[in-house]
């Protein structure tokens, strides 16, 4: 930084601390640590001062702050997000916002199915505080414990219940947000219909904070599931997988939640390395679907469903073997062999990750494709990939070979997007299904993205944030 720069930051950040207080901001760096360094240690940044306003009014003061200095500002959730968005840059010249201490459920509304949070408040406590009202927030992934609403949103996140209920963007009905210039934009409609002129809050879902800080939301809730039943099967082929979604969508229609696909591989490595797991099955295969059911009305129509199910996929070959989890626990414990993949994955050494999406009856002609095209590239490459193949989206991972240098793998990160994406592209696909840009895939949005669609987004961010301080450097 200049010295220029140095001193306008200095004189905001004094002024900063004095609007959140000693309880809103951290300076130290043992405490800041956590705060600097993404999931999976790809991105470390520095910073002055990390605040954490108590409420949407402090939010927008130190905004404002920004604003009139200049300073860039990156808004943090639960720092759970995997392409670096949360983290500022490694040059100490932005402020990190954290939303963790704005957790408020303002209002829950029963009778008209929407709740009203603060956007820090942790996925997994809006689902309980939902469910204590007897209402159902369905958004539901692994890193649930920590993400927070705002990122959730700001991700536009996937998760295991897309299927049925849809992306985030699906499940807000409002928003309240700070404006890059300090002005609170206050959207907090409780409405399902509303053609009143452009849907404004659209624009700030999925823009990883580039284009404003979310502090409030509406969400959408359902009633409960009551009955739910859930499966684990091996698949005859990786074709099966395709047949196997029809079929169920088929005779379930909208009981059918979740659809999740698995490897052989990948179970071996939870097998491994994640304690008190087991193989529900008798001998290994190659593919395995996760699939879930579950039912508004009372009564066992999940469990009748799901049995249904698999007896037809077995008849007709589609399923060669397969449980039906009998209680509450053995559900848990299918969930958990599928939920710890990341995990054990880090186990394995270093790995390349892509976060894609094809059209899902091409999924089986993709993953044959991408896993010659690497395989031909590094014998030894080890994909693992997995997810919810019944959005047609799978994290199609690369374990190094075993024995290879950590380092030497990982400066071949690039390489392999290209080798994958291209084909992702090929297919008609996403190379960003639900995690987002960020820092990580921005060249490749670049390189990838239509020039009209470019120049569109990036006249948005000139519009809404001329002078480039929310999240700079980021997706764009
Ligand atoms: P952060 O990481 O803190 O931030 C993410 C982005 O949003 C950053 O760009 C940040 O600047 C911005 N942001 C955060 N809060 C705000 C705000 N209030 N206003 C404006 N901008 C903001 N994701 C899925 O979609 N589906 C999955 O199945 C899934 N599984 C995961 C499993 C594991 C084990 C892990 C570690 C992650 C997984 N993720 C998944 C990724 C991650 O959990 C999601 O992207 C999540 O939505 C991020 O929320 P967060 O609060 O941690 O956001
Ligand atoms: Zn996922």
């Amino acid at each position: 930084m200049s010295s220029e720069a140095n001193a306008a930051m200095s004189g905001a950040v004094e002024r900063i601390r004095e609007i959140v207080g000693e309880r809103g901001r951290i300076s130290e760096p043992d405490r800041l640590e956590p705060y600097l360094v993404e999931w999976r240690g790809l991105y470390r940044g520095a910073t002055p001062l990390l605040v954490r306003p108590a409420d949407t009014s402090e939010v927008a003061a130190v905004v404002a702050i920004c604003a009139e200095t200049g300073i860039g500002l990156v808004p943090q959730g639960g720092n759970t997000g995997l392409c670096g968005g949360a983290i500022p840059s490694p040059g100490g010249d932005q402020i990190v916002l954290s939303l963790e201490r704005m957790t408020r459920v303002r209002d829950i509304d029963a009778a008209n199915f929407t709740m009203t949070v603060d956007a820090g408040c942790v996925l997994a406590d809006v689902q309980r505080a939902a469910a204590d009202e007897d209402r159902y927030f369905p958004l539901s992934l692994a890193a649930e414990g920590s993400c927070r609403i705002g990122g959730n949103i700001s991700t536009n996140a996937g998760g295991i219940n897309v299927l049925r209920y849809g992306v985030m963007r699906h499940l807000v009905l409002g928003l309240e947000v700070v404006l890059p210039d300090g002005r609170i934009w206050n959207g907090l409609r409780t409405l399902r219909k509303n053609t009143f002129g452009y849907d404004l809050k659209q624009l700030f879902i999925g823009a990883e904070g580039t284009l404003g800080i979310i502090t409030g939301a509406v969400l959408e809730l359902f009633p409960p599931p009551r009955s739910i039943a859930t499966a684990w099967l091996a698949l005859r082929d990786l074709d099966a997988c395709v047949e196997l979604l029809a079929a169920a969508r088929d005779a379930a229609g909208d009981m059918l939640v979740a659809f999740e696909l698995m490897p052989g591989t990948g179970l071996e490595f939870v097998l491994e390395h994640i304690p008190q797991t087991r193989d529900p099955l008798a001998r290994p295969h190659i593919w395995y679907a996760l699939l879930e059911l579950a039912g508004s009305g009372t009564g066992d129509s999940a469990q009748q469903k799901i049995e249904a199910v698999l007896e037809g996929a077995m008849a007709n070959g589609i399923v060669v073997d397969g449980v039906i989890a009998t209680s509450g626990v053995q559900r848990a414990e299918l969930w958990k062999l599928r939920e710890s993949m990341s995990e054990a994955q880090k186990k394995q050494g270093a790995s390349i990750k892509h976060d894609i999406a094809v059209p899902v009856a091409a999924l089986p002609e993709f993953m044959r494709a991408a896993t010659d095209a690497v395989e031909a590239r590094l014998p030894g490459i080890r994909v693992v990939a997995f997810g919810h193949a019944g959005d047609g989206n799978v994290h199609f991972n690369l374990s190094q070979p075993p024995g290879m240098d950590r380092i030497a793998f990982l400066e071949r990160w690039q390489e392999f997007n290209r080798i994958v994406h291209d084909i992702v592209i090929g297919f008609g696909g996403s190379i960003s299904a639900e995690h987002g840009v960020g820092l990580l895939k921005r060249h490749e949005l670049a390189h990838y993205a239509h020039p009209l669609e470019l120049e569109l987004m990036r006249r948005l961010k000139q519009a809404l944030d001329p002078q480039g301080i929310m999240n700079p450097g980021k997706v764009l």
